[in-house]
This record gives C-alpha cells, sequence and structure tokens, in this order.
C-alpha cells in the first residue's frame, strides 16, 4: 500500500464547499490585497496563539525579513541562527548585510543548543533566532533570560510550529516577533503562500505593518523603505476555515506520532525523536535518525514500497554555498552535520489512516530486520 508523506486533498475535500462560498464572497467582495478578511485572520490569529499583535504577510520568509528590518538589523549586527534549519532563518539577516553566527542544535531535540549559543555572544550580537524545528519549542525560558542578560533581541522562527506550547504557553508569545508560514506543507497550510508576524509590543507592530506597504505612513508618504509583503484577502479567508480544525489536526499528527514512538521503539539503528516533558510538539514532521550510514537506504527502501519521505534537511547552513563568507563549522557544529546524514522525515500528515500508520512501521521494523 503505497503512503504518501502528505496529501492534502483528504484535509480538504470535507471543507470544499465552503471554500467555494468564501472564494466567491472575496470575488464579489472586490478587494483582493489586506482587507478585512486579512484583518479578521490575524485577529484570530492573535487571539489563538495569546499575543496582542498579528500582521498578515505574503510568506513565511517574508515575515523572519520584516521581523529583522524592523528590529533595523543590518551591517555589523550578528544574529545567532542555529545551523540546522530551514534556508530562511538565516537569508533574512544576509539579505540586510548583517551576519549569522550559527549556532549547534542538540541531537535529541533538534533545537537550538544554548550553550553554544551563549559562546557566540559577543558585543556585535543583537539578536537571537530560536527555530522551534518539525513542531517542538526551543527552551524558551533560558532563551528569555539570556536575550535579557546580553540584551538581545529574540525573532521566533515558529514557521513549523503555530499551536505548539513550551510550558502551556503558546510559541509566538516570547519573541520580540515570531513568524508563522501558512505554506502547503506546514500545520496550517493556506492555499499558496503567506506568513504572518505576531508581537507583544505596539511599537513593533506598527513598524511591521508599514513596512509591509512599502514603508508608505500615510498613504504615498514613505518613512521608511519597506516592500510589498501583504497577504492576499482569498489566502485569509480561505485559511479562516481551516483554523477552527487547526487543534483536532495537531491532535490527530500527535496520535500518530504516539503510534511510531510505540511501534518503533527499541528498533536497533533507529533513534526517536524526543519531545520534552516542558513541551507540546505540533509534530510538523515525524523525523527519526537513522544510524550507521544507513539513512539514504532506509529512504530508497520506503520510495520502492511506495512509502513518501523526506531529508529536512540533508545540508547545514553553513555548508551553504551562498553562506561560505560566514565561515564553516567544521569543528564546531558536530550535531547538525551528523542530523543532516542521519535524519529523515516520514509520513505523519492528520488524515493518515491506521493501516497507513501500520505499513509505514512495518517496513521501516522490516528494513531493520533485514
Ligand atoms: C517554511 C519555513 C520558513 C519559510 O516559510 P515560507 O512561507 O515557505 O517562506 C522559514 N523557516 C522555517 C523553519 C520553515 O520551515
Amino acid at each position: 500500500m503505497p503512503v504518501p508523506l502528505l496529501d492534502l486533498s483528504r484535509q480538504h475535500a470535507p471543507l470544499e464547499q465552503r471554500f467555494a462560498a468564501a472564494f466567491d464572497a472575496v470575488l464579489k467582495s472586490g478587494v483582493f490585497v489586506l482587507g478585512p478578511e486579512v484583518e479578521q485572520f490575524e485577529r484570530e490569529v492573535a487571539h489563538y496563539c495569546g499575543v496582542k499583535h498579528a500582521i498578515g504577510l505574503s510568506s513565511g520568509t517574508d515575515a523572519l525579513l520584516v521581523a529583522m528590518m524592523a528590529l533595523g538589523i543590518g551591517p555589523g549586527d550578528e544574529v545567532l541562527c542555529p545551523a540546522f534549519s530551514f534556508f530562511a532563518t538565516a537569508s533574512c539577516v544576509v539579505r540586510l548585510g548583517g551576519t549569522p553566527v550559527w549556532v549547534d542544535v542538540r541531537p535529541d531535540t533538534f533545537n537550538i543548543d544554548l550553550e553554544d549559543a551563549v559562546r557566540k555572544i559577543n558585543s556585535s550580537t543583537r539578536a537571537l533566532v530560536p527555530v522551534h524545528l518539525f513542531g517542538q519549542a526551543c527552551d524558551m525560558e533560558c532563551i528569555q533570560a539570556i536575550a535579557d542578560k546580553y540584551g538581545l533581541f529574540i525573532v521566533e522562527d515558529a514557521a513549523q510550529a503555530l499551536g505548539a506550547k513550551y510550558q502551556g504557553q503558546r510559541v509566538g508569545s516570547f519573541g520580540h516577533f515570531a513568524a508563522f508560514s501558512f505554506y502547503p506543507t506546514k500545520n496550517l497550510g493556506g492555499f499558496g503562500d503567506g506568513g504572518m508576524l505576531v508581537t507583544q509590543s505596539d511599537e513593533l507592530a506598527d513598524m511591521a505593518r508599514w513596512l509591509r506597504n512599502h514603508g508608505m505612513h500615510p498613504r504615498y508618504y514613505h518613512k521608511y523603505v519597506g516592500g510589498n509583503f501583504r497577504l492576499d484577502a482569498i489566502q485569509a479567508a480561505l485559511m479562516r476555515i481551516k483554523l477552527p480544525f487547526l487543534e483536532s489536526y495537531h491532535e490527530n499528527r500527535a496520535a500518530n506520532a504516539a503510534f511510531y514512538l510505540e511501534a518503533l521503539n527499541g528498533v536497533d539503528g533507529l533513534i526517536l525523536p524526543v519531545v520534552r516533558q516542558e513541551c507540546r510538539s505540533v509534530w510538523n514532521q515525524f523525523t527519526v535518525r537513522v544510524t550507521g550510514g544507513r539513512r539514504d537506504a532506509l529512504r530508497k527502501y520506503l520510495a520502492d514500497k511506495g512509502i513518501g519521505s523526506e531529508i529536512y534537511y540533508p545540508v547545514t547552513l553553513d555548508q551553504q554555498e551562498c553562506f561560505r563568507e560566514f565561515g564553516r563549522g567544521q569543528d564546531c557544529l558536530l550535531n547538525s552535520h551528523q542530523l543532516a546524514d542521519d535524519v529523515l522525515s516520514i509520513p505523519v500528515f492528520p488524515e493518515l489512516r491506521h493501516e497507513e500508520l501500520q505499513e509505514v512501521a512495518a517496513a521501516i521494523v522490516d528494513f531493520f530486520n533485514s
């Protein structure tokens, strides 16, 4: 039985009529960029995260960029970024002339190693980017203590973690800014690109709103050089239909993850993901580690059975060609480099059927027994 890594049609099929009605309403309204649907969606996401402000943006990448712009990151500024993450975590810094400083991650949670982060702080360090990778929050208590002590900004890269909790509190409410993505593979997937910034600060929210619209304030008077980072009304209208189901999607992902953690427990050669006690993961990915250099062989074994998997991420950020001027972490980013060789993400999407979960787990067990 083939099992896809992700099948969005299962999530969308029961909502099709409501999507069609929402599309129709936006069509008739004639408001296609920002406007009331976006404002309503912003209020709903802010409420969901327990934060004061949400600013709808064109993508998660642009959300990170606008956050860095609003905080004034530029030449001479260093920003601590985990080396094991998606490209946009660091490209937002580089695009503004700043310098990303690579920090290693922990091998168990895949999240930023804070001892390594502290070692890399100096008088040029301005900000720290905790990435809540695969849906699990970073150690925000420790991060806030570090940020307070050294006077750093925190920009949460929460692209994969809308709804995740740390000590019972949702991510997004810890940093000066937090960036979310509505790319279709994220837990709240849109119908194209989309993103959001959230913040508790009135001043930062104003700044982000101006920057997303060419720094215009008031109309046609440009106080800052911003860009076009606006969210479309159709995206907001359609995602507003999905948002009330987000908790049930998370719960299904968590149940799927629990199944794997049980079914794959003790398989020799396989390291299962660890969720810390104070965290509630939203399981954007279920990512295992394969020891002994057999990751690619497992991936091929699964592919031959029609089972989808993906490598997030095969190359660390310090190894990316376009970032070579910022130094390679040959000796100091050992965990990150090991993970790039070891990790494999397997299907965990909310609508997976029980037989499919069994199929995936059985195939993995078979691989290690053969
Ligand atoms: C998806 C993602 C982004 C970028 O979001 P887009 O909406 O695709 O631009 C940034 N950081 C991380 C960790 C992501 O997973």
